[in-house]
């Protein structure tokens, strides 16, 4: 280890308290053990440390902005491994308007790549309420989706090109902004959602887009998800391809925000079982589309109630409301909080079959499901019953959380859906992985993993054991 601080400096090393932030988990399901985090701040550091590590059998975990959901950024396995954090590495080292490009490094955070693109009038769409935190290298590591898919697509659908440093050391350029190279294996796509178990992801050539002179927020009130999806097939007639996003959230879950944030505001005077938040963006002119293509949803009864955003403020208001649901489920004590995906025609199926098969692990617990209603992608988050507390409750029902989520699982691939839609396997799905992929499968990931990673020191005990 010593000589891995040589290759940084003591103060680019932390351990101890110093180091406590680096093993908690943003939902506090998690505790990583104690271990060195190195904060390299090139891409030639990162190959020494990495040739370091390969030549002692040192494994490394890579860590971004820390909020990623399925511990694979938490070194919970052992403490015979080093955290090697990009956030030092956070220049934007170029950008070009004619290519519609910029190049960043992995630490930077993605709300920052938000504000450097904007100064040049463009756009990064990729967007979620971790933004302030979350790094690009992250985002890729784990190819996160969020608020944006309907229309842009997942992280993966936004980059052009990826530097890594491979677990010989070795560094890969291939941060060209072509849109064509049709040169062999595609390896930026390999390293993008390995989880840090392939390689370092050290920067990254990323698609900007025009941004859009008109963009529109509205809020509605539904009786049901299926509903939602009359609406989505309604708008994606009217609307094509301008629709950005879509997020379904239930009465429940848009109580409990409100409950946990006071200040915050409820669009409409009454309450309703389901609401609708939808996003479209374009040309001049788009605000009456949409406000006419939602009219005529009331119209057909899909839609009980509309509000538009008027402004900028208001826009962020109702977008607040969906944003803080992640931290009201859990000040409410989720236990479990899943992210699966199905075909986006069995919605309305899906919300129902999850509520019965949690509620047959153990009647009274209270599910909030939200989310990305137009990918398809609702997350379940399930609570104890009402008034016992979380603790209590995981203590008097021992492994009741991997029930639930197997129970999940269940329903989703009888849909024919995917239990990880946008978070990734990390060290808490994967024996989930194990057991629902199918053979052939889990041999060639393990084939890629072996010939990529012979000595097993990237990220082990991430998405595969
Ligand atoms: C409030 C909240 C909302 C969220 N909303 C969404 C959402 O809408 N959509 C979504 O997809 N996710 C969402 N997430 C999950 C999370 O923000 C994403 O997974 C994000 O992409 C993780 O980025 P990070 O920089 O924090 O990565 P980390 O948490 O640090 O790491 C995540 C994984 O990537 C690996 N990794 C990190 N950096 C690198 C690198 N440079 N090279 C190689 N591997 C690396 C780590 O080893 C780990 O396996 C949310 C999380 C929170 C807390």
């Amino acid at each position: 280890m010593n000589d891995i601080r040589g290759i940084v400096g003591d103060a680019a090393c932390r351990s101890g308290a110093d180091a406590a932030r680096y093993f908690e988990d943003p939902r506090g399901s998690f505790t990583g053990r104690d271990c060195l985090v190195v904060l390299p701040e090139t891409t030639a550091q990162v190959s020494q440390i990495v040739r370091l590590c390969n030549a002692n059998g040192i494994a490394i975990i890579p860590y971004g902005g820390g909020t990623g959901v399925v511990a694979g950024q938490l070194s919970l396995d052992s403490n015979d491994a080093i955290i090697l954090s990009l956030e030092r590495m956070n220049r934007v080292r170029s950008v070009s308007p004619d290519d519609f490009v910029m190049v960043a490094e992995a630490g930077c955070v993605l709300e920052n790549i938000h504000a450097e693109a904007e100064r040049h009038d463009l756009m990064f769409p990729l967007s979620m309420a971790s933004k302030g935190s979350c790094t690009i290298g992250g985002n890729l590591a784990t190819n996160a989706g969020g608020i944006q898919v309907l229309r842009h697509g997942n992280a993966r659908d936004l980059c052009l090109g990826i530097e890594a440093v491979m677990p010989s050391g070795e560094v890969l350029e291939e941060l060209s902004p072509l849109r064509k190279n049709n040169t062999g294996y595609d390896l930026r796509h390999l390293l993008i959602g390995s989880e840090g178990t392939l390689g370092i992801i050290t920067a990254a050539s990323l698609m900007l887009k025009p941004r859009d002179p008109e963009a529109v927020t509205a809020f509605c009130a539904i009786t049901s998800p299926a509903d939602a999806l009359r609406t989505l097939r309604a708008l994606r007639r009217a609307i094509g391809n301008r629709m950005n996003g879509m997020e379904l959230m239930s009465g429940f879950g848009v109580g409990l925000v409100c409950r946990h944030f006071p200040t915050l505001r409820k669009p409409f005077a009454g309450d309703h079982d389901w609401y609708l938040l939808i996003d479209t963006a374009g040309n001049r002119g788009l605000r009456d589309e949409t406000e006419a293509a939602l009219a005529d949803c009331i119209e057909q009864g899909f839609v009980i109630d509309v509000v538009m955003a008027e402004s900028e403020a208001q826009r962020d208001a109702l977008w607040t409301l969906r944003e803080h649901t992640p931290e009201a489920n859990h000040r409410t004590g989720a236990f479990c909080s899943s992210d699966t995906a199905v075909p986006i025609g069995q919605i309305d199926a899906f919300v129902s079959r999850t509520h019965a098969a949690v509620t047959a692990v153990h009647q009274g617990l209270r599910t909030n499901s939200y989310g990305h209603i137009g990918d398809g992608n609702i997350h379940h988050n399930v609570f104890p019953p009402e008034r016992t507390s979380k603790s209590d409750f995981l203590q008097a029902h021992p492994g009741i959380a991997n029930r639930v989520r197997e129970a999940i699982n269940e329903a989703t691939l009888s849909l024919g859906g995917s239990i990880s839609a946008e978070h990734g396997i990390g060290r808490l799905k994967r024996n989930d992985l194990k057991k629902h992929a199918s053979a052939s499968k889990m041999t060639v990931l393990r084939q890629i993993k072996q010939a990529i990673d012979p000595n097993n020191i990237m990220n082990p005990g991430a998405l595969l054991d």
